[in-house]
Order: structure tokens, then sequence, then C-alpha cells
């Protein structure tokens, strides 16, 4: 006894294990854009979950202090594809936690104690596919085959990046690498192939000035939220964005 499957016709023994099995009968295709973004946001803010279940696909949450940000990516997934963001956990929260834990570390200064939302990506074979391929011993390692695009750095650089000034006037931008600081000539390479001539400077990769126009360039306009990421010409301006999201 087989079942046909309505999407595509062919004939099935078992045709829940066809849909999960399937990336065109159950679940949404992904825009190169929602695909770019999901690479940019496991390198920063996202987190690919493990299928809950036998069969099915990996999730990603998403954390971030900024709910704007959030908003904007719910915008470019849809429902079909994320869930609105909400508030995880209030400030307050967090600072009574780290009280009842005093060997917390929050050595990082007050931002620890601001509101932190979450959005969900739902789960879905592109997922499955990314948690394969970057997290070979269940903790993430960047594959040596990736390749950059405007889309990845952009999510990569709301995550994980941005810009610091010498003086009122030069800002230069730099990412923050975590997990990957020991990989330095790696983390480099993935931005000179594509023109740019970053340094290493521990844990950061960072940009000099005409580096840091180019790159911002590059990578498009910002999304709301994060409009301060890419004002690097005047730190009043600079300043003043900044406020209007984390105040
Ligand atoms: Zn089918």
């Amino acid at each position: 006894m087989t079942v046909e499957c309505h999407s595509c016709g062919r004939e099935f023994q078992v045709i829940n294990l066809h849909y999960s099995k399937s990336q065109s009968c159950t679940y949404p295709d992904l825009t190169e854009e929602q695909h770019n973004l999901l690479i940019g946001l496991t390198m920063g803010d996202g987190c690919v979950q493990k299928a809950r279940r036998d069969g099915g696909h990996a999730s990603m949450t998403v954390s971030s202090t900024n709910e704007r940000w959030l908003r904007w990516l719910f915008s470019r997934f849809g429902e079909r594809l994320a869930v609105e963001p909400v508030l995880k956990s209030t400030g307050a929260e967090l600072q009574e936690n780290a009280a009842k834990y005093p060997k917390f570390d929050n050595s990082g200064g007050e931002w620890e104690y601001s509101d932190i939302y979450m959005l969900r990506i739902r789960a879905h074979p592109a997922l499955t596919q990314i948690r394969e391929e970057w997290y070979p011993d269940d903790t993430i390692r960047y594959p040596s085959t990736l390749d950059l695009n405007p889309t990845i750095t952009k999510a990569w650089y709301c995550s994980d990046g941005g810009l610091s000034w010498s003086d009122r006037e030069h800002a230069f931008a730099a990412f923050g690498t975590h997990n990957e600081a020991d990989r330095a000539e790696f983390l480099c390479r993935l931005f000179r192939i594509h023109g740019f001539d970053p340094n290493w400077s521990e844990p950061l990769v960072r940009f000099d000035l005409d580096g840091t126009k180019q790159l911002l360039s590059w990578m498009g306009p910002a999304p709301p939220g994060f409009e301060y990421k890419w004002e690097h010409r005047s730190r009043e301006q600079y300043d003043e964005l900044k406020q209007e999201v984390t105040a």
C-alpha cells in the first residue's frame, strides 16, 4: 500500500518519511537572501539546534538585545519560516540571576542586564545541512569552504561586528571572533579573496579607514536597529543612533 505525494506525485510506502526527507514537498524553499542570512547568523547571533525528533530538522534561535534587528529579520523570513520575536529575559531577571550566582561573569558591564529578545527560525532542511556542516563535534566551527558575500557578512557584522573610534572623526570596523580566534589567517583570508585587506588584532578582524568605507558599502544598507554600525563619518551621529536602540 503506497500513498501518492500531493506535491511530486510519486508513490511512497511511508509518506511522512518522504516529507521529512524531501526538500521540495513539505518545506518552503529559501530565497538566496534567506539562506545567506542563515549563514551569517550562524556565524553570529544565531544558534542552530539539533532536530527535536528523529527525522525532523534543525532549527535556529537568534538572541539579541536589539529588538528592531530581530523584527527586521522576522520580516525577511515571514511567518512560514520564523516565529515572531519574543522577550526572552528582562534585564532585571538577568541582574537577579547574576546576584544569585556570584561566580557568573559580569565583567562585561551593564549590557548584560539589557532585555534579551529571541527570534526562532522554524525547523528546515537548510538548517539541518548547516548544523551538520558547522557543528562537526557539537560545537561550532566555521567550515573551511565558507565564502562570504555581502548578505552573509552583513548578518555577521550586525551580530559580532561594529565600529570603534580613534577620535571624533575616524571609525574602524571590526569583527569579534569568539570561537574562531585561533584561526586568524583563515578569518582574514575570508575577506582578502573579496579584495579587502584586514589585519588581525586578537580577537578582532580589523579594517583600516579605507577598508571600513569599502566594507560598509559592500555590505549594502544597514538593517533597522543597526544604522549606527554604518555611521562611520560622525561620532556624534553614531552616538545618537546608538542611543536610540540601546536606551
Ligand atoms: Zn513528494
